[in-house]
């Protein structure tokens, strides 16, 4: 029988573990805004490690740059942002809360949580249009002019150096300019952990292509979206599908759009997007700021301006849905077990190392080992408590592989070695020790 993953579950073990803690929380914690511990960030650092290869390192023509969060106000005009990014919100007279309208049909009331904003015998005001980019300003003098935006998305930062990389990096499309970085919306409703928050981190890449061959090229980006989260990261197929989106859903600088979406316990939601934006941003950064963003090709002696294939993720919801799909329960030893079923290449940490006994030589040849195996990755030691508890410990934060130095480690330099899901132990020379894990945790 397979484990009902719940959101309690994993808030609380992200607590508990030191994966994600909720933010200023010694002050009662500030709305919708986590901090990630020591494992949370080993598995953020993991996830954009895995992306980074898999969009950038191991392809030719994508390169990466790291634009600045502040931009030009005159960005946010040519993006359509300061005109049109808004989503429309509606007031309850009654409670004063607050919904996104084209969410009302998931929401609870506040009082009445059985029933929906608006049946619940508060009425809705009329919606109105609320811009989701948080303001600031720039200098000390808080005046129009000063007037600048933390950036609600890092693709416009590809945008506006497409000419600097072309010419820098001798680019012609196809070719591609990835970032990882923060991103700010002032959502309505943030909710379902670090699924909708008001600051996150994205991992977006900006795809330039020939026009006429968008839809080839928007069809192999959706493919290879795909295949990282089963093939690298290791989530369920079965808990993966596409929205592809009808004409009348798509953004109106749009010509294709596919959701890649998970069930999340609250349901099939977002993930990541797919989206081919056509020429809409260069063309109007052309305009906006006056500058030939079109491409001239020497060896047709063609010009044009590209079009673009974006694929488009968070972070934070890419660690969400990590959690839920590889947590399970089951009985080990006698005792019933949580355990994150982490693929080796994405677990915080790969490997624990234990002395049997914290005596006759064992805890010094197992710190040994755990200095060795260090120097590569994230490993931990533990001599605290009995054996058992030690592997549930590190069960519970998906740790794959488990090494105890025993009384037969100090007769023959072999350790233990245990694997995470199918608890098996198998003697290792400890000289082969670092070969035998590049294997199973890169293999
Ligand atoms: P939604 O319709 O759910 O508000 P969106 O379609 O506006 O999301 P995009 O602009 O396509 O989202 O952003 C790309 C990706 O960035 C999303 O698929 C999601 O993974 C992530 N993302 C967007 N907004 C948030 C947020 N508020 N919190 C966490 N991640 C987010």
């Amino acid at each position: 029988m397979s484990t009902t993953v719940t959101m309690e579950k994993i808030v609380n073990l992200a607590k508990r573990r030191g994966f994600v803690f909720q933010s200023s929380e010694i002050y009662g914690g500030f709305g919708s805004t986590w901090d990630y511990g020591p494992l949370g960030i080993e598995l953020k650092r993991n996830i954009r490690e895995s992306w980074w290869r898999y969009m950038i390192t191991s392809r030719d023509h994508i390169v990466g740059i790291e634009s600045a969060i502040l931009m030009h106000p005159r960005v946010w005009e040519a993006s359509g942002h300061v005109a049109g990014f808004s989503d429309p919100l509606v007031d309850c007279k009654k409670c004063k809360a607050r919904f996104r309208a084209d969410h009302v049909a998931q929401a609870q009331c506040p009082e009445k949580p059985s029933k929906h904003p608006g049946e619940c015998g508060g009425e809705l005001t009329e919606a109105r249009q609320f811009n989701l980019m948080f303001k600031t300003f720039v200098g000390p003098v808080e005046e129009d002019a000063s007037v600048a935006f933390l950036r609600p998305e890092t693709a416009q930062g590809m945008f506006v150096n497409f000419l600097n990389v072309l010419q820098s990096g001798r680019q012609k499309p196809p070719f591609g300019i990835a970032q990882i970085g923060k991103s700010f919306r002032n959502e309505i409703t943030p909710g379902n952990f670090i699924f909708r928050t008001r600051e996150f981190e994205q991992m977006e890449m900006e795809f330039f292509v020939k026009p006429g061959r968008d839809d080839e090229w928007f069809e192999f980006w959706r493919t290879e979206r795909m295949r990282w989260y089963t093939e690298h990261l290791g989530i369920k197929a079965e808990h993966l599908r596409f929205h592809h989106y009808a004409p009348d859903e798509l953004a109106h600088y749009a010509k294709a759009c596919s959701d890649i979406e998970y069930e999340y316990p609250f349901g099939w939601s977002e993930l990541e997007g797919v989206a081919n934006r056509t020429d809409f941003d260069l063309k109007r950064h052309a305009e906006y700021s006056g500058k030939d963003l079109s491409f001239y090709d020497e060896e047709t002696k063609e010009r044009f301006v590209p079009y673009v294939i974006e694929p488009a993720v968070g972070v934070d919801r890419i660690l969400l849905i990590l959690m839920l799909d590889a947590y399970d329960e089951d009985v080990a030893e006698g005792e019933t077990r949580a355990v994150l079923r982490f693929k080796p290449c994405v677990a915080p940490v790969k490997a624990a190392v234990f002395p049997l006994l914290r005596k006759d030589g064992q805890p010094e040849k197992a710190r040994e080992i755990y200095t060795l195996l260090k120097q590569r990755w994230t490993v931990q030691y533990d001599q605290a408590g009995s054996i058992g508890r030690r592997y549930r410990r590190q069960d519970e934060i998906g740790t794959p592989f488990g090494i105890t130095v025993d009384h037969q480690t100090m007769a023959d330099n072999t350790v233990t070695l245990r694997d995470r899901d199918s608890m098996q132990q198998e003697r290792v020379p400890i000289d082969r020790l670092v070969d035998e894990l590049q294997r199973r945790i890169e293999g």
